[in-house]
Order: C-alpha cells, then sequence, then structure tokens
C-alpha cells in the first residue's frame, strides 16, 4: 500500500461515477486507497422506467433500494476500496416539499452530519478529499448539505488535509451548454415532427433570483486536471451502471467511443491545502507521494 486515501463526499448515488469516476480508478490503478461516502439515498431520481418524483407511481423507497444495487455496481466497477452511506434522504431539487421532511439531509443539522463525517475521517485519515462547492455546483440542496458538512467536519479532526471541489472549467461549461441546447431543440423538433406535445424542458437550474445558476469555475482557479483517459471505459461501465438515471443522458447518448474522445478530463478547485501549493498540477496527490 503506498498509505494515500483519498476520500470524496458525494450527494447522491451517481455523482461518484459523474464526477470522479475517472479520478477513483486512476487512484486505484496507483495504489491509492479509495474510500467512498454518500450522503443520500436518492430517493427522488427517477424510478425505473424514468418515471419522475412527481409523479403517481413514484415510489421512493424503491428507488431508493434501486439506486442501491446500482451504486454497489458502480463501487465495484471503479475499485472503490470502501463506501459508505450516510443513509439520509434525498432531499429533492430546490424548493420541493422533500426540503422539509424532516429524514432529509437538507434538514438534519450540520453538527449531526459532520460528527459522523469526522468519525470516518479519523478512521481513515486521508490526505485529499474531494466535495462540492458551496452553491453545491448546481445549487442542489444536498449537494450543498454535503459541502457545509465536509467543511464542518474538518474543523473537528486533528489535521488539515488537502480540499478540492469539483469544477468544471467555464470553457469547458460552455461547450456541454451547447450540446444541450442542441439536444433540447432536437426533441422539440422530434416530438413535433411526430406530432407529440413536445417535453416540457426545466431549463438550466436558477439561483434564489431566478437567474441561471452560473455553473463552472474561472479556468484560472481551477487547481488540477486529471488525465483520466486510461479509466474512460470504466467511467463509461460505472455510469452505466446507473441506468435508471442516466440512460437517457447526454453520456450514454454519446456511446462509448465518443465518450473515450471527449471525457478525457477531471477538473478540481483546490480549497484548502496545508502545502500552499499554487497553479495547476496534474495529480491530486503531487505534495504527498
Ligand atoms: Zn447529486
Amino acid at each position: 500500500m503506498s498509505g494515500l486515501t483519498f476520500l470524496a463526499v458525494h450527494a447522491h448515488p451517481d455523482d461518484e461515477a459523474s464526477s470522479t469516476g475517472g479520478t477513483f480508478r486512476v487512484l486505484k490503478d496507483q495504489g491509492v486507497r479509495t474510500v467512498l461516502v454518500t450522503c443520500t439515498r436518492g430517493e427522488y431520481g427517477d424510478a425505473v422506467g424514468g418515471v419522475k418524483p412527481h409523479q403517481d407511481e413514484h415510489d421512493p423507497d424503491a428507488v431508493a433500494e434501486y439506486r442501491k444495487g446500482e451504486l454497489a455496481e458502480a463501487v465495484r466497477i471503479l475499485g472503490i476500496d470502501r463506501f459508505i452511506s450516510l443513509d439520509y434522504r434525498d432531499s429533492g431539487m430546490k424548493g420541493w416539499p422533500q426540503n422539509d421532511d424532516p429524514r432529509s439531509f437538507w434538514a438534519t443539522p450540520v453538527a449531526d452530519a459532520s460528527a459522523r463525517l469526522a468519525e470516518i475521517l479519523r478512521e481513515e485519515r486521508p490526505q485529499v478529499i474531494m466535495t462540492y462547492n458551496e452553491n453545491g455546483f448546481y445549487g442542489h440542496p444536498d449537494h450543498i448539505q454535503a459541502n457545509r458538512i465536509t467543511l464542518a467536519a474538518l474543523d473537528l479532526i486533528d489535521y488539515e488535509p488537502t480540499l478540492y471541489y469539483n469544477a468544471i472549467p467555464l470553457s469547458v461549461m460552455a461547450q456541454y451548454r451547447k450540446r444541450w441546447e442542441d439536444e433540447a431543440r432536437e426533441q422539440r423538433e422530434a416530438a413535433i415532427a411526430e406530432g407529440r406535445e413536445p417535453e416540457p424542458n426545466d431549463g438550466p437550474p436558477v439561483d434564489d433570483d431566478g437567474e441561471p445558476f452560473e455553473m463552472g469555475t474561472p479556468d484560472d482557479e481551477i487547481g488540477a486536471a486529471i488525465d483520466v483517459s486510461s479509466a474512460a471505459d470504466a467511467k463509461f461501465d460505472a455510469l452505466a451502471a446507473h441506468h435508471s438515471q442516466i440512460a437517457e443522458s447526454f453520456w450514454m447518448k454519446m456511446g462509448r467511443e465518443r465518450f473515450r474522445e471527449t471525457m478525457r478530463t477531471e477538473w478540481f478547485q483546490r480549497v484548502r491545502d496545508p502545502h500552499g501549493r499554487e497553479g495547476l498540477v496534474d495529480d491530486l496527490f503531487v505534495d504527498y507521494r
């Protein structure tokens, strides 16, 4: 063993694959111990067959149970050494009534959840930790709460790990946005051509003022760009394992070949670092090896 440990705090089943799937697999292949903490069981994802959370046939507990199996498969594919679910209830998207469910992650006091996370950090003593930024990357309450409990847990331990937020450079985000817009337009046109009512499009997530969320991180604030091309197949397979959520995603529509060509990098923003390192690195453990 290298004595190195990476720990990621994710909100829902499938987040580990979409934002850190390549990094997990690459680190594993380098002999780094990898630990995944997933905060919720993902009750308010889609049910099998694309049933949406607001539809009558949607059974949140059945969804969570199903997603547990999908996540176990993704964990296996990514070679994650230890997986811990904090088993909070999915809080749903911002403004949903599920936000107020006392069992929800969002309604859980930060002090309670961070104490549990700190316990795991004391056991594992990861040198490098990853979670989301204070906006939860796109404003989802569970992602914001993951940020809050991680920061609070860092105050409860007796050493200072390096902390990264997952990130997508604004320049790359602009390309994604274009792809999403093209896709939405194609779907709308296809529906109209077939005489169907076009599916309502939620549009991009909005902030408190109803403005579109500024997703993405300025390119010059990116602290790490990890080449995950050697792990592209594992990442694709881990995403595919979450088929109840991701079968219709743009990743799956890309297909394996184009995914391999396109999804070669995962980016992170360095937020805390005992070494005070500046600039862009290509290895999250550069100061620990
Ligand atoms: Zn999520």
